[in-house]
């Protein structure tokens, strides 16, 4: 092996590290801390021919590979043990046609690279809330995020994708090419190949009118029933996901409410800047708020609002819903967790999927939910790996509770490494389709370290 890795490294214009090399460590970091693996090769690929070559190099020698963008997946799928690490996140080119309002997007740039450089034009990739995530995972797991139901999901305004297949062999999937596998990459996860490259639409947005609302935990059934019914009769210009959290130690929180269980919302408006405080007089009234950080910001600044709470490098442990309608039990079971919250970065946040995501049918893309309201997820999360036990049965305890309330399957983005056949319900009537994809695609399922789904007939 190591005469076939010297070769390799001849090949190729990124970098090869192996277990002892002085980075090795550092390479094999990702964000959840509680993923400790050993891989036998990490590919830092700096362009598509690299991933060929890597692609090439695991299938030919019979390793297992992963594959590497933000290494913001919960469940550590961005890592293997002993194979391949086809590790994306130093292919960082983002090509912005403002005319056209389209982004070429590399898959080694977070969301916060993309945002930085699409506000620039006024424009927005509707994607996820915190900036170090990746756009290679996001993306083909679907993307929610504050511009959801304005924009949809992150698939929803994929246009093209260039992807390295098992074989090697180098496709463009889109409406018209491939469109089998383009269809796939709409929501089916890493099982098809490695995209190397992404095209967006981009939807216009500069300022938005957002922040965060919170009422004391006494007033959550009211609040919660309040924000069910104001998202209901909402334009698509306004979102609003509902969260259950310890209001965290530090600035900009006032002294008298760190460290308090509180229910909150975190609102973003993209309507007219000049109609907003008529739009948030109502909501305003209620309750009223004991903290209101609604103001006029850059679209950017919203996004990256909780990315300092949130480094790298913490215990992660989380699972999702998807939530047809809140109920009485359902709200019931939401204050008794929300209110046994165990660790300050812990927290539930119920995000809408309604509005722009609903206007897709649910066989147009691999991503099938499009009648739920809201993905659900609970998050335990703590610096401490002493922690790790305790968030985690907060959340499996948290989940097991509202599932009877549940729309069934769950959004592979937020998943763990599941045990049942949650993969399966997760996609519902297209799982079948997706198998006979893979089966084209990846007749060996070579790509196996994901939410996988296997070939088939
Ligand atoms: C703090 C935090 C906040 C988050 N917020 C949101 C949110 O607001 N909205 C939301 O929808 N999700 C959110 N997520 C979940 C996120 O979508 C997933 O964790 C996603 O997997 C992260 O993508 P990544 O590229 O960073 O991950 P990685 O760990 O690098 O990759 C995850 C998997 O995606 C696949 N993959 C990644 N890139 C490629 C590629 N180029 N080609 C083929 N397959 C690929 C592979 O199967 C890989 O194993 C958040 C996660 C975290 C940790």
């Amino acid at each position: 092996m190591e005469a076939k890795i010297e070769e390799l490294k001849s090949r190729i214009n990124g970098r090869v590290i192996l277990p002892q090399d002085r980075d090795y460590d550092e390479a094999r970091k990702i964000y959840n801390a509680m993923i400790d693996k050993y891989p036998g090769i990490i590919l830092k690929c700096r362009d598509k021919e690299d991933v060929i070559q890597a692609v090439n190099f695991g299938r030919e020698n019979g390793l297992e590979a992963s594959i590497r963008s933000g290494g913001h997946n919960g469940a550590g799928l961005a890592l293997c043990e002993d194979g391949v690490v086809i590790d994306l996140s130093e292919m960082k080119n983002i090509e912005i046609d403002s005319r056209e309002k389209t982004a070429v997007i590399f898959p080694g740039n977070t969301l916060a690279d993309i945002d930085k450089a699409t506000h620039e034009f006024g424009l927005a990739l509707p994607s996820g809330i915190v900036g170090s995530t990746g756009i290679g995972g996001i993306t083909l797991g679907g993307g929610i995020g504050y511009l959801s139901r304005k924009g949809g999901l992150t698939v929803d305004n994929l246009v093209e994708a260039e992807v390295v297949l098992a074989s090697g062999e180098l496709v463009t999937a889109n409406e018209s090419e491939n469109s089998d596998l383009f269809w796939a990459l709409r929501g089916g996860g890493g099982n098809f190949g490695v995209v190397v490259s992404f095209k967006f639409k981009l939807i216009e947005v500069k300022n938005v009118y957002a922040g965060p609302m919170f009422w004391p935990l006494d007033k959550a059934e009211e609040a919660i029933r309040f924000y069910d019914k104001t998202m209901k009769e909402a334009s698509i210009d306004l979102y609003g996901f509902f969260a259950f959290l310890i209001v965290p130690p530090a600035d900009p929180f006032p002294k008298e409410l760190q460290m308090q269980k509180v229910c909150g919302v975190v609102w973003n408006y993209t309507g007219a800047m000049d109609k907003a405080e008529e739009i948030f007089r109502p909501i305003r009234e209620f309750g009223p708020p004991i903290l209101d950080y609604v103001s006029e910001i850059p679209m950017p600044a919203l996004n990256g609002m909780f990315d300092l709470l949130y480094p790298s490098g913490m215990q992660w442990y989380w699972k999702a819903h998807y939530i047809n309608e809140l109920n009485d039990e359902s709200i019931s079971i939401n204050i008794d967790f929300g209110s046994q919250i165990p660790t300050f970065h812990s927290t539930t946040h119920l995000y809408p999927i309604d509005g722009a995501v609903h206007s897709v049918a649910p066989g147009d893309t691999a991503w099938a939910n499009r009648s739920a309201r809201w993905v659900q997820v609970i998050v335990g999360v703590s610096p401490e790996a002493e922690d790790a036990k305790k968030i985690t049965s907060w959340c499996r305890d948290y989940y097991d509770a509202l599932k009877p309330h549940a729309g069934g399957g769950s959004y592979v983005n937020f998943m763990m490494v599941e045990e049942d056949d949650s993969v399966e319900a997760s996609y519902g009537a297209n799982f079948r389709r997706l198998g006979q994809i893979k089966k084209k695609y990846d007749p060996e399922n070579f790509f196996h370290i994901n939410q996988n789904i296997e070939p088939c007939s």
